[in-house]
C-alpha cells in the first residue's frame, strides 16, 4: 500500500469505483456502435471526463500530476474494477498500448521527448502504439526474427520495415517503433504525420469493441526520422521490450479478471432463475462443478497477480513469476467466460447479454503478450538450467 493513503480511504476509493463502472460505464456500453471506433474514443473521452470530475482515473500517475499514485498491489483491486466492463481501461486511463508506453517513456525517455511525447500522452491529449510485430518471416513470438531496419542517415535514421496488429494504430499520434540498428534491437519516436509511415488498415479481430484504435498493419518506407527520435539507447530495444511487457501483461491480468468475474456474476444470476427438469440450475449439480470450478480459478488468478505485483512494488525481478501469471490467468479467465456462456445456453451465445462478446475480448490474451505456449518453454527452461524448486 501507498504510505499517504489509509486502508479506509483506498477502500472507499474502490467502492466509489466500482459504482461508477456500475452506474455510468457499464449502461454506456453500447453493441449497436461497438464497431465504430471513433464513436468508441468519443464516448471514451466522454467518460474520462466525468472520471477525472470524480477524482478517479490514472492510477499509476502521482498525485501532484492529477493521478492516483497507486502502488501496483493497489492497482490489483482498481484495474479489476476497471476492467469489468469494456469501456472501463479506457474511461479509466488504464489501458493498454497508452499505460505500458507511459510506464517506458517515463523510464527512457530524455527531457525533449518528455515533453513532446510523454507529458500530452499522461494528459489524454495524444494517442501512441507500439509497433514491434511483423508479418512472416518477420518477428512474431520469437524476437531475434525482427526485420525492420534503421540506418544511420546524416543526423538521424531512415527506417524501413512491415509491421502488423499494432493496437491503437488507428487513432496514434505516434508509434514506438522497434527496429534493429547496427547495435541491435533499438527503439524510435515516430509521428504518424511522418511522410514515411503508413497506416495501411486495421485488421479485424475477434475482439468485439473498437476501443483503443484497432489493430493496425503499418508500412515503414524510408521513412526519415531526427537523432532524437531514438530512445534510451542504442540496442537495448529487447531489455526495454520486457520491461515494456512485464507491466503491460499483469495489468492485462488485473482488468480481465474483472471482466471474467463480470461474466460469472451473470451465469450465477441465470442459474439461480432459469429452471430445468423441475429444479433451477443452480441445483444441478453439474452447473455447480462450473460455479466453483470459476471460484476457485479467479481465486488463484487474483493471488498470482498480486503476489506478482507485491514483488514489482519491492523491485524484485518479475520475470519468471509474471510468467506464470500470464499463462494461468489467461487460461483461466478464458475456462470462467466459457463456463458462464455454457450456463447460459443459447442466451450466453447471443449479444443480448455480453458474455460472447467477453469470451471474444479474452480470447487473444492466451497469444499477444507472449503466447502460453512460449511462456512456457521460457518458464521449463529457466526451470531446468537453474534447477530451481517447483
Ligand atoms: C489483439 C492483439 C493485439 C496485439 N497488439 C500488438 C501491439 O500493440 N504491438 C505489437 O507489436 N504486437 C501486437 N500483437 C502481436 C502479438 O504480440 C503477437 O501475436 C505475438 O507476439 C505472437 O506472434 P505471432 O502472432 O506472429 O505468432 P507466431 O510467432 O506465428 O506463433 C503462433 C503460435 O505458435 C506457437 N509458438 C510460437 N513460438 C513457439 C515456441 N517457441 N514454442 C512453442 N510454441 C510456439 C504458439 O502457439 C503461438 O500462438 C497483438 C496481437 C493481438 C492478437
Amino acid at each position: 500500500m501507498s504510505t499517504t493513503r489509509t486502508k479506509e480511504d483506498f477502500a472507499a476509493l474502490i467502492s466509489k469505483l466500482s459504482a461508477f463502472v456500475d452506474n455510468e460505464v457499464i449502461p454506456s456500453e453500447d453493441l449497436r456502435n461497438a464497431h465504430d471506433a471513433l464513436a468508441m474514443r468519443e464516448l471514451t473521452s466522454t467518460l474520462r471526463q466525468r472520471a477525472v470530475t470524480q477524482g478517479l482515473g490514472n492510477p499509476r500517475r502521482p498525485v501532484d500530476e492529477g493521478g492516483l499514485g497507486l502502488s501496483w498491489e493497489e492497482c490489483c483491486s482498481y484495474l479489476e474494477q476497471a476492467g469489468r466492463s469494456f469501456l472501463g481501461p479506457g474511461a479509466l486511463q488504464c489501458a493498454a498500448p497508452g499505460q505500458p508506453d507511459i510506464a517506458a517513456l517515463d523510464r527512457l525517455a530524455n527531457d525533449g521527448q518528455r515533453q513532446r511525447y510523454l507529458e500530452p500522452l499522461m494528459r489524454g491529449e495524444k494517442y501512441s502504439c507500439f509497433a514491434m510485430t511483423e508479418p512472416a518471416p518477420g518477428v512474431g513470438s520469437d524476437p531475434r526474427m525482427l526485420l525492420t531496419q534503421a540506418r544511420r542517415h546524416g543526423q538521424g535514421w531512415v527506417i524501413d520495415g512491415h509491421k502488423w496488429f499494432i493496437s491503437g494504430a488507428m487513432h496514434a499520434d505516434f508509434a514506438i517503433v522497434v527496429a534493429r540498428t547496427e547495435a541491435g534491437v533499438s527503439w524510435f519516436l515516430v509521428d504518424r504525420d511522418n511522410p514515411g509511415f503508413e497506416v495501411v488498415r486495421d485488421i479485424a479481430t475477434m475482439e468485439p469493441f473498437e476501443i483503443g484504435g484497432g489493430h493496425g498493419e503499418i508500412r515503414l518506407n524510408a521513412c526519415q526520422v531526427g537523432e532524437d527520435a531514438l530512445i534510451g539507447q542504442e540496442g537495448k530495444g529487447l531489455d526495454y521490450a520486457q520491461i515494456r511487457l512485464e507491466g503491460a501483461r499483469l495489468f492485462h491480468c488485473m482488468r480481465f479478471i474483472g471482466l471474467a468475474s463480470r461474466a460469472m456474476g451473470m451465469a450465477q444470476d441465470y442459474a439461480g432463475r432459469r429452471e430445468s427438469q423441475g429444479m433451477r440450475l443452480a441445483e444441478h449439480q453439474m452447473v455447480q462443478a462450473m460455479v466453483a470450478d470459476a471460484h476457485i480459478d479467479l481465486y488463484a488468478a487474483r493471488l498470482m497477480t498480486l503476489d506478482v505485483a507485491r514483488k514489482l512494488d519491492a523491485g524484485e525481478s518479475i520475470r519468471h513469476h509474471s510468467s506464470m501469471a500470464k499463462v494461468f490467468v489467461s487460461e483461466a479467465v478464458n475456462r470462467v467466460a466459457d463456463s458462464a456462456v455454457q450456463i447460459c445456453g443459447a442466451l450466453g451465445v447471443s449479444e443480448d447479454l455480453p458474455l460472447s462478446m467477453i469470451l471474444r475480448m479474452l480470447r487473444p490474451f492466451r497469444i499477444y503478450d507472449g503466447a502460453s505456449e512460449v511462456h512456457r518453454s521460457a518458464i521449463a527452461k529457466r526451470a531446468l538450467s537453474k534447477g530451481l524448486a517447483a
